[in-house]
């Protein structure tokens, strides 16, 4: 039989990341449409992680698969913390990024220094056929921006500004964010778990 893990998602880039992590497993990581698997997924989850695991436990149930999922958003401190798990869905799921950039770049004009704190978590989930269940969590540390900067990324990467490269996300390459990002991060931890036990 194939070795092979399911990334329950449907975004290629995502899949793409995750094949060169596990290049050395020797495993096939397939997305949901390789695997020709479709699925209505409530992410009804009260955290990144719990969401994660909904994901990967949903289809692990439906194909006995080594399955990998994973959650993550944007946390504005000044914002209590959102939208937070609700990122793709804020302001409404079709909304497009200029404007959800724009309402929280206004929602902030009087935030002052570390007020303007924010980040970027990634939770990753992945679930056994045995029903074992290991998850890694990683988050990217910086400030919204006083106004988007910068063309590369996606979502909220434009207002996302790292003091440390002092710019924003849309501003670094994709091989520079990967580096330093929280999915690249929480995806290299869970490679590292995963070798461990595949
Ligand atoms: P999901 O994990 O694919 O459900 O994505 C959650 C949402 O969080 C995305 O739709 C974006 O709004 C936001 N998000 C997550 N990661 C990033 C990132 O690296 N840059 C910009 N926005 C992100």
């Amino acid at each position: 039989m194939d070795k092979r893990i399911i990334f329950a998602t449907n975004n290629q880039g995502k899949v793409k990341e995750i094949k060169m992590l596990l290049e050395d497993t020797g495993y096939d990581v397939l997305s949901l449409k390789d695997a020709g698997i479709e699925a209505e997924i409530v992410e009804d989850g009260k955290t990144f992680k719990e969401n994660a695991i909904i994901k990967a436990r949903t289809i692990m149930e439906l194909t006995n698969d080594i399955v990998l999922a994973d959650d993550s958003g944007l946390e504005v401190d000044y914002l209590n913390k959102e939208p937070g798990i609700y990122s793709a869905r804020y302001l409404g799921e079709d909304t497009p990024y200029e404007v959800k950039n724009q309402y929280i770049i206004n929602k902030l004009e009087q935030a002052e220094g570390s007020q303007r704190n924010a980040r970027f978590v990634c939770a990753i989930a992945c679930v056994l056929p045995d029903g074992t269940t290991i998850t890694t969590q990683e988050t990217m540390e910086g400030e919204i921006a006083r106004e988007s900067e910068g063309e590369n990324g996606f979502g909220y990467d434009p207002i996302f500004y790292i003091p440390k490269f002092q710019c924003t996300n849309a501003q670094l390459t994709l091989d520079q964010k990967n580096k330093i990002s929280h999915r690249g991060k929480a995806l290299k931890a869970m490679e590292e778990k995963l070798k461990e036990i595949l």
